[in-house]
């Protein structure tokens, strides 16, 4: 048995070209086109590649964007008051700060500065908090994009065993509340593993669909996937590899190779959930534009 291969790429660009098209209605009904506002703080080398994605994905799609990028000394009170600026202008639809933040700033504090109603990200305690609760609210992109994917194929999530391996704020701990709420797409009996998890195997081994969030490389063998389990992988991690020009190579949470001997569906690393993420900030750029989710 040899799984079918979850085209990532496939699906963002379907999924960049509905917003082209709804940002063209959009804008050819008077409105200006959305515009989101990208706040990077210091030179972290992957985080400038990340937001370099991201303004090069909103222009392809009709979102105007900017970056603005601060001293990684500002204080936290200053920066918050530049996003409380953003906040206030109606110019700006979206707002987003790109993570890790240097340490002397509090993400959690950060991002409680930004106005809800522009938090594209969704990770604001509102948002965070309507998601648990199933209500309609900007939700995470990756585990968002992880649910467009079981959409897209077809994949039967509702009444799976579903497993996420990682607990992080970001994907793995949304990941397991969008599975397991009782709306459209989720419904399924969930379990979430962290790093204190005792005998990972035990959980793993009984998933109908297993999602790997841990950023640890190769972490799932196949001798830990069911047969004919969905399996995604969201990680990203960067391997030492000279026979590459860079000198390294980009391989996900799971072994590929083996695992994909035993399960009905994966996906890739590269071009597997990565490029949903992207795409799903698109689609919460354009929310937030129309005020579909919060009107008032
Ligand atoms: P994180 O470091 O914030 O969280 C990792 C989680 O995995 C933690 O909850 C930790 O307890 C758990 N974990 C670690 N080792 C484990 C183990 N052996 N068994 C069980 N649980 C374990 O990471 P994150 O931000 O959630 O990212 C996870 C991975 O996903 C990283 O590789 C990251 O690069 C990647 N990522 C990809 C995308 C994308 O767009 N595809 C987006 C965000 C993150």
């Amino acid at each position: 048995m040899s799984a079918e291969i979850i085209d990532g790429r496939k699906v963002a660009e379907l999924i960049r070209n509905s917003v082209r098209e709804d940002v063209e209605q959009w804008v050819e009904k008077g409105n200006r086109p959305p515009f989101l506002q990208v706040i990077l703080v210091g030179d972290d080398p992957a985080s400038i590649v990340y937001t370099g994605t991201k303004s090069k994905a909103c222009k392809e799609v009709g979102i105007d964007s900017n970056t603005m990028v601060l001293q990684d000394t500002i204080s936290a009170i200053e920066l918050k008051q530049i996003i409380q600026d953003f906040n206030q202008d109606d110019s700006v639809d979206g707002i987003l700060v790109q993570t890790p933040l240097p340490s002397h700033l509090s993400k959690y504090d950060v991002i409680e500065t930004i106005d809800y109603r522009k938090d594209v990200d969704g990770f604001h305690p509102m948002n965070v908090g309507r998601l648990s609760l199933d209500q309609p609210c900007f939700r995470s992109c990756t585990p968002a994009g992880v649910m467009e994917l079981f959409k897209h194929y077809s994949i039967p999530v509702k009444s799976k065993h579903a497993v996420v391996v990682g607990a992080s704020d970001i994907v793995g701990s949304p990941m397991a509340v969008m599975l397991s709420r009782e709306n459209t797409t989720g419904k399924a009996t969930t379990t979430i593993c962290n790093k204190y998890t005792r005998d990972l195997t035990a959980h793993t081994i009984n998933a109908d669909i297993l999602i790997v969030a841990a950023g640890q490389p190769h972490l799932i063998k196949p001798e830990m996937v069911k047969e004919g389990a969905v399996v995604i992988d969201v990680g990203i991690n960067r391997i030492a590899d000279e026979t590459t020009e860079k000198g390294y190579k980009l391989v996900g949470d799971v072994d590929f190779e083996g695992v994909k001997k035993k399960a009905s569906w994966i996906t890739p690393v590269p071009g597997g959930v990565g490029p949903m993420t992207v795409a799903m900030l698109m689609k919460n750029t354009l929310l937030a534009a129309k005020k579909s989710l919060y009107p008032g």
